[in-house]
């Protein structure tokens, strides 16, 4: 299979190793011709001195890769974990949501552009050390943490020095990923996390190849590695494009890949597209369209299959595979019925529902509360900005 395009390195941009968000990585090794080629994922930048990979924040400063997004972020919120998409993953309760800045795809329809595409460093304007970050999750009442704005793949010894620091405090951590990451930086990523949701675009290489820049078959590789060899509770998202992705044979060919190397069990979002970024002359998806995805996935067996960014009760309702009754619905993001016990199991048969569940539903709702984390320099080295933390929520909104 041909590599798919790549993106030209971007020239330097004051990239230097004395910045103190600048941190040295593991994943690359030095090529015969002087380059050095960065191993994190399946786009293998190739870089000379100075140059910055496509994902922007990783580099090559002083013969070595870097990471110059370590204790950068794009901004907080605390939004709740449906919103993720994560259904069946302590359902109801806050999560601390952050981004960096950049992306290892180049999706031309990109949701999040002004951020994943960012090439400002002010962008960046908020800072936080991984134990500032994790305190701030846990005055907050967060159950969870997740890495959301943009992929973690690319800040990924930062996301994991986060993850390590909330789990010391008992908060989980979330990876919300298009799973586009080599196997030993996966394996090594993963472990810290507790839960991730993948996007898995589209289900054909064309597809992913002139769209999104990347390749499928790295897709399903994760995906089958987090489920098969790990852990980590995983919900599977893939946002319909009318056009692009939403034929009958395309998200067959996806719910019969899905029910033999997954299973059953894993949730599966269709989630609605909204005109943006490059792809502003197509329509948003018609919920008629979500609605068709989810009668095929269920139709190849998928018990819990979710639509999204519409308000669709019948859509969001968890049925309970045992008795056949509904035990949680929703509508968008809130929780309106619940009848399952705290750990999981239906709450008039018994049954066990996947998921994670530890105790009763939480009652976050629909709120996205954005928070301004403010830090000022220690006095013990480049990355000490602990003491100076204060929280400054900066009001409610849906
Ligand atoms: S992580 Fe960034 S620098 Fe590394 S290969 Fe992927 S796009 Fe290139």
């Amino acid at each position: 299979m041909p590599e798919p395009a790549q993106a030209a390195p971007v020239p330097a941009d004051a990239l230097s190793r004395d910045d103190p968000f600048t941190v040295d990585t593991t994943y690359w090794h030095a090529l015969d011709d002087g380059r050095i080629q960065c191993d994190v994922c399946p786009r293998a930048c190739k870089l000379r001195e100075g140059q910055r990979g496509l994902c922007f924040v990783r580099g090559r400063a002083d013969d070595r890769i870097v990471l110059a997004s370590y204790g950068r972020s794009s901004g907080f919120c605390v939004d709740p974990v449906e919103k993720k998409p994560l259904n069946h993953f302590l359902p109801g309760t806050p999560v601390l949501s952050f981004g960096t800045a950049g992306c290892n795809l180049a999706c031309r329809f990109c949701q999040n552009w002004d951020i994943s595409k960012s090439r400002e460093i002010d962008t960046l304007g908020a800072s936080a050390s991984p134990d500032a970050l994790a305190e701030a999750a846990a005055r907050l009442g967060c159950r969870s943490v997740a890495f959301t704005y943009n992929d973690p793949t690319i800040f990924l010894e930062y996301a994991s020095d986060v993850a390590d620091a909330c789990r010391a405090r008992g908060i989980k951590s979330i990876a919300v990923s298009a799973g586009y990451i080599n196997a030993e930086p996966r394996a090594d990523f993963y472990a810290h996390m507790d839960a991730a949701n993948i996007d898995l675009k589209a289900f054909s290489e064309q597809f992913y190849e002139k769209v999104t820049f990347a390749k499928l078959g790295s897709v399903q590789e994760t995906l089958r590695y987090l489920h098969e060899e790990t852990s980590v509770w995983l919900e599977v998202t893939t946002l319909l494009i009318p056009g692009h992705n939403d034929s009958d044979a395309e998200i067959a060919a996806e719910c019969a890949w899905f029910a033999e190397h997954l299973g059953p069990d894993v949730p599966l979002h269709f989630s609605a597209f909204h005109p943006d970024f490059k792809m502003r002359d197509i329509p948003r998806t018609p919920p008629e369209t979500l609605r068709r995805a989810r009668g095929i996935a269920l139709d190849h067996g998928l018990r819990y299959v979710y639509t999204g960014n519409v308000h669709d009760p019948e859509g969001q309702t968890t049925s309970c595979p045992g008795c056949g009754k509904p035990v949680v619905e929703r509508d968008w993001h809130v929780l309106n019925r619940y009848d399952l016990t705290d750990t999981g199991a239906c709450g008039h048969c018994g049954h066990a529902i996947a998921g994670v569940f530890d105790g009763p539903a939480g009652d976050w709702g629909a709120k996205r509360r954005p928070v301004t984390l403010v830090e000022k320099p220690g006095k013990h080295g480049k990355h000490d900005r602990r003491p100076m933390l204060t929280l400054t929520p900066r009001g409610d909104r849906k």
